[in-house]
């Protein structure tokens, strides 16, 4: 009797073995933090960005005599200036497989954030060359939001992140209002992000092909007015497969994922 109890304990400790296996090996934004987290792909992504940036400054500076006001850089910060590893690690080991917006305002508040590769050097790039740097988010995490923001930056090494050039945005994603207020004083060289809703608020669509097809059209812009840093674990191209930006975790969701990653599959057969 004790031996069949023992039989029965030994297959039930495999059975939930197995089964957090095959769910660590089902997380469906396990390929998405791993590239974030490895590919040295993702490093020099973030330097060709940057090394972009530089180059449009000093051409800038170079037209010196053309300009009527002083030059400056918008930036997004999280995912851009700021990276966020290990939330996104812990994420995965975890089990989860969605964003969690409850994580995040917890993980945001810790200020483990990492500078993105080639960010601080151009921020000093900047700085040495009195070009302003406007920092432009959209986060909320209560009344302390702007304060940790502050932090956040300046702990990654970020300089002159004080109330005239730091805008956090609580109640919208929408920038294009802030980003038209600092263009009426400043030239505005070229705006950072990772999400095209950072350059303008019209790539805010729920329909992956009007948000491509917008992109397509503004594809001159792009490594000179706005320059793009990769990232393939959030953000508005999200919002035009779910309809949000941060879907939760449910079956159904994983369902669109899962369209969302075999539209237009090869057919084999035909
Ligand atoms: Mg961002």
């Amino acid at each position: 009797m004790k031996k069949i109890v023992l039989v029965k304990y030994i297959l039930s400790f495999a059975l939930i073995v197995t089964s957090v296996a095959i769910k660590a090996q089902q997380n469906n934004l396990a390929y998405a933090v791993a590239w974030k987290q490895s590919a040295a792909e993702h490093v020099a992504l973030y330097h060709q960005g940057f090394n972009i940036a530089k180059l449009q400054v000093e051409q800038a500076i170079n037209d010196g005599n053309k300009q009527q006001k002083p030059l400056a850089i918008i930036s997004d910060v999280d995912e851009t200036l700021l990276l966020a590893d290990s939330y996104w690690a812990y994420m995965i080991a975890n089990g989860r497989d969605f964003f969690d917006d409850a994580v995040w305002d917890l993980w945001v508040k810790e200020d483990l954030f990492s500078a993105s590769p080639g960010s601080l050097e151009f921020s000093e790039f900047c700085r040495i060359n009195n070009i302003e740097m406007f920092y432009v988010t959209n986060r909320d995490q209560g009344e302390k939001t702007f304060e940790i923001a502050k932090q956040n930056l300046e702990t990654a090494g970020f300089h002159d992140v004080d109330a005239e050039h730091l805008f956090v945005l609580r109640e919208t994603s929408n920038k294009d209002i802030i980003q038209q207020g600092i263009m009426k004083d400043f030239q505005v060289v070229t705006v950072l992000g990772d999400n095209l809703n950072d350059f303008s608020r019209d790539y805010y669509l729920t329909d992956v092909e009007q948000r491509k097809s917008l992109a397509e059209k503004r594809s001159h812009l792009f490594g000179i007015e706005h320059i793009v840093f990769p990232n393939p674990t959030d953000g508005h191209w999200m919002r035009a497969i779910f309809g949000t930006s941060e879907p939760t975790a449910t079956s159904p969701n994983r369902e669109l994922l899962h369209e969302a990653a075999s539209r237009d599959a090869w057919s084999m057969d035909e």
